[in-house]
């Protein structure tokens, strides 16, 4: 399976360039803060619990989140091409639970390819998004500070934690949507190509 994580920072364009590689490579696209606001949506009793933080730009408990990635991978390892995880793992204890539950699987991460933007085009580009995306949490500059201090304090470790296997490529996150796609998919067909294992 080619299993993929897109990482980088709230507004790094994550969403969009999933979904366009996704088409490309034939992946299934897993995006947990969509899986969450649609449990939001729901009202159900974990969308309920998920919204005390999401609205407030804090990360969601990680019980919570590792819970719905069981449930997705146990339906789809073995059905699909590969995975595109965008938005997971957020923190360190995600990550080792993902390895894990791939494991398990007898699978495991291909690549994390990581978008670079700079702070202030993603203060911007969130609080664009936020005029269209019906998002509260893209429409209070406060609540982007937020998401961003949590970015910076638990997620950016992340990339630690697959910078020991070597599998991290850094791709710089500005220019054309297109741009960008091409370079994503330039780390990906170096890294299939049987330079690492
Ligand atoms: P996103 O759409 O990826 O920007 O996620 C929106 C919100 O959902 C985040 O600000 C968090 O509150 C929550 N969320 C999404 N993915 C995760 C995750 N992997 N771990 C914890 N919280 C998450």
């Amino acid at each position: 399976m080619l299993n993929i994580i897109l990482f980088g920072p709230p507004g790094s364009g994550k969403g969009t360039q999933a979904y366009r590689l996704k088409e490309r490579y034939n992946l299934l696209h897993i995006s947990t803060g969509d899986l969450l606001r649609e449990e939001k949506a729901k009202g159900s009793p974990l969308g309920l619990e998920a919204k005390k933080y999401m609205d407030n730009g804090l990360l969601v408990p990680d019980e919570v989140v590792i819970g719905m990635i069981r449930v997705k991978l146990e339906e789809n390892v073995g059905k699909v091409a590969g995975i595109i995880f965008d938005g997971f793992p957020r923190t360190v204890a995600q990550a080792e639970a993902l390895d894990q539950l791939l494991e398990e699987k007898e699978t495991c991460i291909e690549q994390v390819l990581a978008l670079e933007v700079g702070e202030d085009e993603l203060v911007r580009r969130l609080l664009e998004r936020g005029k269209t995306s019906g998002r509260a949490d893209d429409m209070d500059e406060e609540k982007i500070r937020t998401r961003l201090g949590e970015y910076h304090t638990k997620t950016a470790l992340v990339a630690g934690h697959y910078a020991q296997t070597d599998k991290v490529a850094n791709v710089a996150g500005e220019g054309t949507i297109e741009e960008i796609t091409e370079r994503l998919a330039g780390e990906l067909d170096r890294g299939s190509n049987g330079e690492e294992e």
